[in-house]
């Protein structure tokens, strides 16, 4: 059975279409992991969109992880056709939120008049919500289980590692590292690991403009994926200011410091 990652939306922060963006791809965070017959989520960007076209016709049945609700993440929920067929079944899953604002009410007051036109309620699949703790391990179905982590965000957010089969695929974003000190949660989560997505927002050199501003570098990727033992680094989460061109040299890079090592783009398939 087969285990996959497909990305629908690699850039970080905002969408961003347009002639010097066309080839990496301006929808935000939207993966589609395949486990055998299970179909994963993780974020709903605005890529969530053009992956919806490609679902239509026999009952969806699909877990959707949130690493967390900034806007990037959530936008393309809204937006995504499936959560409309009632013979539909989807949870949705976060583990960054604590106390009163569960996952639901995040949805409900981000799907709220005047921001948007109509609120969840909409939607007319069954919808299960399921916060939890980041740091516990999740069994979505039979055979997959999600390890996960709390990274290190403003307002928190959720690393996962998926495993199938004995494989791995490890989505982290969106972190920030302390220069000289590797993170040690994203080294235990990606110990290993076949494949890490990971927050590469930023070069090493433009990091000092933007601390505190909860993203990482490629360089602090490979140092990671180093460290860890783990195979194949992809570069994510894209800053919106980073053209084609300049991911084109980032690829060379990445590849020749730790090969097998890609930058996402747009349809990318990729299996560990
Ligand atoms: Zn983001
Ligand atoms: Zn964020």
């Amino acid at each position: 059975m087969s285990f996959s990652v497909r990305f629908w939306g690699v850039r970080g922060s905002i969408a961003c279409p347009g002639p010097g963006t066309a080839r990496y791809g301006g929808n935000t965070s939207t993966l589609e992991v395949r486990c055998g017959e299970r179909l994963l989520l993780l974020d709903a960007g605005t890529g969530l969109r053009y992956l919806a076209k490609t679902l239509e016709g026999a009952p969806l049945e699909a877990d959707l992880f949130f690493t967390h609700t900034h806007f990037d993440h959530v936008c393309g929920l809204p937006f995504f056709r499936p959560l409309f067929e009632p013979q539909n079944r989807f949870r949705l899953w976060a583990g960054h939120l604590s106390g009163a604002m569960n996952l639901r009410r995040v949805l409900a007051e981000f799907m709220m008049s005047p921001l948007f036109p109509v609120p969840p309620e909409v939607f007319r699949s069954g919808l299960e919500y399921r916060d939890f703790r980041a740091g516990e391990t999740l069994a979505p179905a039979p055979g997959v289980a999600l390890r996960t982590t709390p990274l290190n965000h403003p307002d928190g957010a959720t690393g996962y590692r998926i495993e199938y089969q004995g494989r791995s695929i490890c989505y982290v974003t969106d972190t920030e590292h302390v220069p000289g000190s590797l993170d040690r949660n994203v080294l235990r989560l990606i110990a290993g690991a076949d494949i890490v997505i990971y927050d590469c927002m930023y070069t090493d050199d433009e990091y000092p403009r933007f601390v505190g501003w909860g993203h990482s570098t490629w360089q602090e990727g490979v140092r990671l994926c180093r460290e860890a033992g783990a195979k194949r680094l992809v570069v994510f989460h894209h800053d919106p200011d980073h053209d084609d061109d300049m991911l084109d040299g980032i690829a060379r890079e990445v590849e020749r410091r730790l090969p097998g090592s890609v930058v996402a783009r747009e349809g990318l398939v990729l299996e560990p």
